[in-house]
């Protein structure tokens, strides 16, 4: 094996060290400790300033919410989806690593690597990648038919709470697992050569330092009941909760908007951004042209598994 080889399975190895970490430590980013406790701690003061008739835990987990069967198909997808990535991501962090490095030897990076020279602009670089990636993947889920048909699983949800995230079609999570790998395994190679010498970025336990400060806390209420808007000026920059939230309501005026993660910096560039006003009702779920809620169309796991694809097909037929 010659020094290129040995570089890169190297690399592939620490980045196996990480993903095993966070699979036994965190169970998936998003429930793990930091960003639940920082959630709990941020909805405290939340539930000091807004005062609510209800008790602390009882506003923080409604019974509605926790009653609703949409909750435990939610419960029952984030397990599906969770077993079959402990297999799948083996393969992401492969397919990202390859990438990187194959792009950084089109380009002519010498190896050995060099040292790393920024790794906090290495970790900007990246999580920009993967913000403005996951944007794009989301869009795209809204504006052709066939893969709305599956995306759509996700809006289904009658009731919003953080295992909500994990409400999606497998075809959803792989095709994203893979798209994300190769744009963002790009995007390192072509820093490798251009501007920072390595592929090292700045982490917090194995998890991108930027992607972790701009979680923490909010993450988790993005998929809640609970109705966090930031001032105007900062919704231009960051999605909150309330964001999000309007991204999943049957009201038309609110359809196909906000598909950022993180940032909102991208639909402000690209037309899609919707600003929240505090006590704007919303109603979660699917639709039609009305406003009204239509049947839930995924009352099982059968029908979350099978409806989404069926539908696809059709369209992809050209009988949707
Ligand atoms: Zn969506
Ligand atoms: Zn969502």
């Amino acid at each position: 094996m010659n020094d290129a080889e040995n570089a890169i399975w190297a690399q592939v190895w620490e980045q196996l060290q990480v993903l095993f970490g966070i699979l036994v430590t965190d169970l998936g980013s998003r429930l793990s400790p930091l960003n639940l406790m920082s959630m709990v701690g941020l909805c405290l003061i939340l539930w000091i300033v807004w005062r609510p008739s209800a008790g602390f835990l009882a506003w923080l987990f409604p019974a509605r919410v926790y009653r609703n069967p949409s909750f435990w198909l939610d419960v029952r997808l984030f397990l599906f989806n969770w077993t079959i990535g402990l297999f799948i991501t083996l393969n992401y962090v492969v397919v990202a690593t390859a990438t990187a490095w194959a792009i950084g030897q089109a380009l002519g990076a010498g190896e050995p690597m060099p040292d790393d020279r920024s790794p906090m602009l290495s970790a900007l670089i990246v999580f920009l990648a993967a913000d403005l990636t996951m944007y794009w993947y989301h869009r795209l889920h809204h504006d052709r038919t066939s893969l709305w048909a599956i995306h759509a699983l996700h809006h289904s949800a009658e009731e919003m709470s953080p295992v909500t995230a994990f409400r999606h079609h497998p075809i959803y999570s792989v095709l994203g697992g893979l798209v994300f790998s190769v744009c963002v395994g790009a995007v390192q190679g072509l820093a490798v050569v251009l501007v920072l010498g390595s592929v090292d970025t700045a982490t917090l336990a194995g998890t991108n330092l930027f992607s972790v400060i701009l979680n923490l806390g909010t993450a988790n209420l993005r998929h809640s009941h609970i109705r966090l808007c930031y001032p105007d000026w900062l919704e231009h920059v960051l999605i909150s909760p309330a964001q999000h939230q309007v991204h999943h309501s049957v009201d038309p005026r609110h359809y196909n908007r906000n598909y950022g993660e993180v940032l909102a910096v991208w639909d402000w560039l690209f037309g899609t951004l919707y600003i929240t006003q505090p006590g704007e009702e919303i109603r979660f779920g699917l639709g039609d042209a009305s406003g009204q809620p239509i049947t839930q169309r995924h009352p099982t796991f059968r029908t979350a598994m099978t409806e989404p694809v069926r539908r696809a097909w059709s369209v992809l037929r050209g009988r949707g």
